[in-house]
Formats: C-alpha cells, structure tokens, sequence
C-alpha cells in the first residue's frame, strides 16, 4: 500500500454533466467559474447572489436558484459543492449527498469531502495534479510553484516523448551527430531522440559510456578506437571499417547513429563521412553538437570572444602541426587580438608552445588555460603563461581529453559557472593583471 491510500486520484470528464453548488459567493464563483471552462451544466443555489454569480446566472450560463439550499435539489446531479458561508448549510449538503452517492466537496473541510481538489499546473498539453490529502496546503502550493517554474523543461521533456513517438526515424538512414564535450546533460534533444530510436550506435572512444546507456538497450553499438595520431596508413583502414560499417547497416534498412564526440563537424571527420555517404547514394543527416572548446569555454568560465580582448576565435589541431600528414599551419595568419582554442594539443605541447612563441609570434606571457575532462565531473582547469605551457602540462600529468586555450581571454574565469566547486584551479604565477 502507498502512503497516500485515502484519495484515488482521478481526472474527470465534466461535460454535460449536472453539477450543483450550493452557495452564490466569491468561493462559489470560483469554482462556477472552473466547471463552466469545463464544459459542466451547472446549478447555483443560494438565498442570495453576488452580483457576479447574479450575472453569470442572467446570462443563461448557470441555472439560478434563489431559494435557500433543500435536499431535493440534488436530485439527478452528478456532482455537487457546498461553498455557502454558513457551515450548518454546507453540512447538510454534504450530509444529503452522501445518502445520495453524489460525489461531494465542502470548501475547506476536507472531513466532509467525498473528493477534494487538488492544486493544479496547466502547461503546454499538460495538467498536472498535485496534492497532500488535504493535510498540507502550503506544501501543495509549494510543489505547484515548483512545477510552475518548471514549465519550460516540462515542455522540453514532452516534446522529446512526441518526437521520440512521431519521428521514430525513417529506417535505412545515417545519422551523424555531434554528443557534446561528454557531459550527457550536453547533447541536444535531437541527439537524444536519435539515440533511443536508433538500431545500431558506430561511436568514438571519447563518447562516454553515460551517453552510450541513453541508446535504446536493442541497438548494436560498436567502438571505433582511434586514440592518439590518427594519421597515416593504420587510420585511413580504421577509417574504411567506419564507413563499411555505417553503409552495412543503412542498407539492411537500420537507422543508424554515427556519433561523435562535440560537433561532428569540428575535427571529427564527419565531412569525410557525410561524403563518402553522399557518393554512396544512402541517406544521411547531420546533428550538431557542442564542440569542446565551446563546452570547455563554458565549465572554466572563459569567454572566447570579448568586446575589449578577442574579436576571433581559431579552433587550431594541435597534433596536425608537424607537418607529417596532416593541414600544414599557417602560424604567420593567427590573429593577434583572438583566441586559440587548441584540440589534441596534449601530446604535442612542447612543440606547439614553441610554434605559437616563434612562428606565430605570441608573446611569452599569453594568458593560457588548459582544460582537461571539461564538462565533466573529472574536469581540471589549469592557467599560466605561453612560456611555461609545457612545464604545467606535464607537471600536473594532463592527459587527453584537453584543450588549451590561448590568448588574453584564457585568464579570464568568469565567477558563477556550474560545477565550480569540482574544478581543480593551478595558476602558474599570477595572470589577472595581464587583463
Ligand atoms: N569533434 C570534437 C573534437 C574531436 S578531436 C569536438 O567538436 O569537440 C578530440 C579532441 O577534442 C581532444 O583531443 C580534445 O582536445 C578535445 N576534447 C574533446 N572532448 C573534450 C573534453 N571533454 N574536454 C577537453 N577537451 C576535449
């Protein structure tokens, strides 16, 4: 048995049927008000009206009975309220309903109720119900309130439940979509509805496993590892297995979720895939997602473009500057004024503090923050100087994921960001004075 066994909740259809309340005043009117909107013939009976309820009754909207309160008039009614000011008459309905086994509420006396009302929320296609058995009114309220200010992500949820239900999505189809920096919270409603609808999930290893569980439990999931250098021979064959595999299960006619960490489209190889796709004739689409820098931009508080000390933001690959494979940089092109959001930067950090020092010209003492496991509850924030990049990197044992940013916005950590409190803080010397 549950705590609450007293009442059986339920929602009622009132259309068309015969209600009776007893009382003309402002609780009465009240609820004329509500059984009108829900489509209930209503009798009023009372000695006297308010002028309201006297107009309400003018206008042919209730039936109007200006007689003081008698059994018979309930007669043939489905459902009936006592709201006079005069207990001894509310009783007495009460009283003559129960003998009759009409449903009866008394206002405010929940002893002499048959059913109470509960506090209610109507959003966006919803109601909800709430109630403490009558027992706890400002606790009802309080749960109401909650749930007023809750509307909008009760309407995210809803809308996620219709498209999940509407769009389950048309089979034979890839899906390349964009998780986020890892912080499941982070993914769109889009990638979530994919997820639970799809048949099979062709992830990378930095998608975590809390994400991975959002898929439907029936899809098959395979892991494409491509940890550390993706260039050359061995990447190009794991590169090929990925797109045999995606064209392998929209061809039986599967929906097919190709995801990737952050946003498919930010060094994540999904232009290859999406062309590959395309020269393929199978149907695909692409879903964004947040890319880390963005993700990592927000859990450290550091805003990557700012009226007075970024108009640029460059997402530069930190591994691909050596030259062996990979986009040659042109480091003489890096604005001056802007940031750099580094990714894969960790391994090659050395090097590519010295590349931003000597080709790009950055000064020693640019502000840098390297974020490790942004977004998630493994996140540490370090800051220093372009000089001592290295040093501080190796010293408190980053390892990838990382990103580093650089440029004079990367001292900045703006207060009141979530997730603060599980953030490790280093500084390497003091950096505030550089803004
Ligand atoms: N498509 C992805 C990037 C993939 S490349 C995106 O848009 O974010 C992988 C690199 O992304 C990592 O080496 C690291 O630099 C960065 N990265 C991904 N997730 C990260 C995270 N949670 N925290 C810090 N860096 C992250």
């Amino acid at each position: 048995m549950t705590r609450e066994t007293k009442y059986f909740p339920v929602f009622l259809d009132l259309r068309g049927a015969a209600v009776l309340v007893a009382g003309a005043g402002k609780v009465a009117e009240r609820k004329i008000g509500k059984l009108l909107a829900h489509g209930a013939t209503v009798t009023v009976v009372a000695g006297e009206f308010s002028a309201p309820v006297r107009r309400i009754a003018e206008r042919g909207e209730v039936r109007g009975i200006h007689a003081p309160f008698r059994p018979e008039y309930l007669d043939g009614m489905d459902l009936a309220f006592a709201a006079t000011s005069d207990p001894s008459t509310n009783r007495l309905v009460a009283r003559e309903a129960r003998r009759r086994r009409i449903p009866v509420n008394v206002a405010d006396v929940p002893e002499e109720c048959t059913f109470i009302l509960p506090a209610t929320v109507h959003g966006e296609g919803f109601t909800v119900a709430v109630s403490t058995g009558g027992k706890n009114p400002g606790a009802a309220r309080a749960i109401r309130e909650f749930l007023e200010g809750s509307k909008e992500e009760i309407a995210v949820r809803f809308e996620r439940g219709r498209r999940r239900r509407e769009a389950r999505p048309p089979k034979g189809k890839v899906y390349i979509v964009g998780a986020g920096p890892g912080n499941p919270d982070l993914l769109t409603v889009r990638a979530l509805g994919l997820l639970r609808g799809a048949d099979a999930v062709i992830h990378d290893y930095l998608v975590p496993g809390e994400i991975l569980s959002l898929a439907s439990p029936k899809a098959a999931r395979i892991c494409f590892a491509r940890r550390g250098r993706t260039s050359g021979h061995g990447s190009s064959l794991k590169q090929a297995a990925i797109h045999a595999a995606m064209a392998r299960f929209a061809r039986e006619g599967k929906s097919v979720v190709r995801l990737k960490s952050g946003d498919p489209l930010v060094f994540g190889r999904g232009g290859e895939e999406a062309e590959y796709l395309a020269a393929e004739g199978i149907p695909f689409e692409i879903v964004p997602g947040i890319t880390a820098a963005a993700g990592c931009a927000a859990a450290a508080g550091i805003p990557m473009t700012h009226r007075y000390f970024s108009s640029s933001v460059t997402f530069l690959a930190g591994h691909e500057a050596d030259g062996k494979g990979g986009t040659e940089i042109d480091w003489k092109r890096l604005p001056a004024d802007g940031t750099i959001a580094v990714y894969m930067g960790v391994g090659r950090v050395e090097g590519l503090a010295r590349d931003l020092m000597e080709k790009a010209n950055l000064p020693a003492d640019t502000p840098v923050a390297v974020v490790e496991n942004g977004t998630l509850r493994t996140q540490r924030v370090l800051r220093g100087r372009l000089a001592g990049l290295s040093r501080l990197v190796i010293e408190a044992g980053v390892r990838s994921p990382a990103l580093l940013f650089v440029g004079k916005t990367a001292a900045c950590a703006l207060a009141g960001h979530s997730g603060k409190e599980n953030i490790e803080e280093r500084t390497d010397g003091p950096v505030a004075e550089s803004l």
